[in-house]
């Protein structure tokens, strides 16, 4: 079961190391957000972060 801490040192937006923080599912799309910033959305569970 793998678990991820983005705090260490890996903290750079992998898009193919990212994991979804609240059901650990690597079924993570990459979203633009209104501010220019990139958030990320779960297709698994649709939780939604940045
Ligand atoms: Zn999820």
């Amino acid at each position: 079961m793998p678990m991820r801490i983005l705090a260490e040192s890996d903290a750079l937006p992998l898009t193919a190391s990212i994991q979804c923080p609240a059901c650990g599912s690597a079924h993570v799309a990459q979203v633009l957000g209104d501010n220019g910033g990139v958030s990320y959305v779960c297709t698994a569970c649709g939780h939604s972060w940045s």
